[in-house]
């Protein structure tokens, strides 16, 4: 293929990418939001294949059935684990870079360490250091969030952490640097692998402090990581598609982990060097709890078969358990009988940003009925009942009033101002960030212990009877 049509190949699959991301903007056209970004990889690949430097077509074959094998399988993971699958696409981008920038290295210091110009040096540098952080960086995130066994949930905290973390990178950039200008020195054979060794360690060590809670947050900035080995990627291999598709990567990571960051009230460095979950149990430990009232299925169901409008706030729990279009079958009985029915959705409900719109858009809950956190708070204290289903959170008053909780000062949906407020959970155990919630123990909230698909199950049932006795 020519020079002009790659160009032109590249060109047309760097456009689609960007449109993938705008699609991506607007559950409505995510579908077609993934296809394009489909649609562009397929072109990069092909275009990059069709080149004459490429010889060795059983080495693509192979690269695309591995490809293939591996990526089938992390299509199919539930939609509750997509951070982990998320990160783990994230490390082998980081260990795609990091290998290909050792070869590079080695195959130029063979053939011609003249080509080894400093400005190439220095993107083989950056490529390796952040390929190899994003790599172990995302694999120990991937092992926190799925709770591996030996992979301490815990932010995990000791004297002079931070301080030791940053000199390790220090030396690391320090090495780089000489490497960029000594590219073919004798001592380069034995300090290129201890960059290496050292960037590795680093992304172990940079996730070590962090608490489970504030994991999808640091899976976006490994996003942007990657995004930044691929640029440095492109500009070793002269490609231009890597370059805007890799800075495409690494901004949206960016952006995504500022609008989470914003969400939780907290700041990036705070997010990094905070040690969020460390602190989580030491409060934990300290709160008194109160008492539990439990409720039947039975009497919320005529309380809210009798209500003028309902405020139901979805949370994790839904999407664990796949309660979405039990809730739409709920809304839908509601309705019938004359209340109205809104959603509250907290951005950061559930496990990434837009998780709760994109199951509630999967059971086809019409999207006028989805309200902002700021819109709804406003009207909390007219709502006649708040149905909290699997969030926790999202909807801890300590947020607003316990400055020694480590979520004060997060926005949240403040449920506990409804006139009454059923909670559905499965259990007494706290939410994500690992605190208890007053709003449990409030004189007018009424838990529903249960698996959140069959309370809810049994609300629609009860409401169904009531609906044919009258
Ligand atoms: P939480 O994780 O705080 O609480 C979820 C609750 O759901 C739990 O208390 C759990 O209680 C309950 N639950 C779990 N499974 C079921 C089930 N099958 N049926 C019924 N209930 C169930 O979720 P929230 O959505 O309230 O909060 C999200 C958390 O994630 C926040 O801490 C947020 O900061 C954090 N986070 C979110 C990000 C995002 O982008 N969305 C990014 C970064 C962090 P039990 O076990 O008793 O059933």
């Amino acid at each position: 293929m020519s020079p002009g049509f790659v160009e032109l190949f590249y060109l047309t699959a760097t456009a689609l990418f960007i449109f993938s991301l705008h699609w991506m903007n607007n559950p409505r056209t995510a579908r077609r939001g993934v296809a394009a970004g489909a649609a562009a990889m397929l072109l990069g690949v092909l275009a990059t294949w069709a080149q004459p430097f490429v010889v060795n077509h059983g080495w693509m074959l192979l690269a695309v059935v591995a490809g293939i094998a591996v990526g089938y399988p992390l299509s199919r993971v539930a939609l509750t684990a997509a951070p982990q699958r998320t990160a783990l696409s994230h490390a082998f981008g980081g260990l795609a870079a990091a290998l290909v920038g050792t070869a590079k290295y080695y195959l130029w210091l063979a053939e011609g360490p003249e080509e080894l110009t400093t400005f190439r040096m220095t993107a083989i540098i950056a490529e390796v250091i952040l390929g190899c952080i994003t790599f172990t960086g995302s694999l120990f995130a991937a092992g926190k969030l799925q709770e591996l066994k030996w992979v301490p949930q815990r932010a995990v905290t000791y004297p002079l952490q931070n301080v030791s973390n940053i000199a390790l990178l220090v030396v690391a950039i320090a090495i780089g640097t000489w490497l960029a200008v000594n590219p073919a020195a004798p001592a380069a054979a034995l300090l290129f692998p201890a960059i290496i060794v050292i960037a590795l360690m680093f992304g172990i060590l940079l996730i070590v402090p962090i608490g489970g809670a504030d994991m999808p947050t640091v899976i976006a900035i490994l996003n942007s990581y990657a995004g930044l080995a691929a640029v440095a990627m492109g500009f070793v291999l002269e490609n231009n598609l890597l370059i805007t598709a890799g800075a495409l990567d690494g901004s949206s990571g960016l952006i995504l982990s500022i609008i989470m960051c914003k969400a939780m009230n907290r700041s990036y460095l705070n997010v990094l060097f905070g040690a969020f979950g460390s602190v989580q149990q030491a409060v934990s430990e300290g709160v008194e709890k109160g008492e539990y009232k439990a409720d039947t299925p039975e009497s919320a169901a005529q309380i809210m078969g009798q209500a003028r409008n309902i405020v139901i706030i979805p949370g994790y729990g839904m999407a664990v358990a796949q309660a979405q279009h039990r809730i739409r079958e709920l809304y839908d009985h509601l309705k019938k009988r004359g209340v109205s029915v809104r959603f509250a959705i907290h951005p950061v409900a559930g496990r990434m940003p837009g998780h709760m719109n994109v199951l509630l858009a999967e059971a086809d809950v019409p999207y006028s009925d989805l309200v902002e956190m700021e819109d709804v708070n406003r009207d909390m204290p007219q709502c006649d009942v708040a149905l909290v289903v699997g969030a926790n959170d999202v909807v801890n008053p300590a947020a607003n009033q316990d400055e020694t909780s480590p979520i004060y000062g997060m926005p949240i949906i403040e449920a506990s101002k409804a006139r009454t407020v059923f909670a559905i959970k499965r259990s007494k155990n706290p939410g994500f960030a690992g605190i208890d919630n007053a709003l449990y123990f409030d004189e007018r909230t009424w838990m529903l212990f249960g698996d959140a698909k069959h309370v809810v199950g049994e609300l629609i049932k009860e409401l169904a009877e009531e609906s044919s006795i009258h």
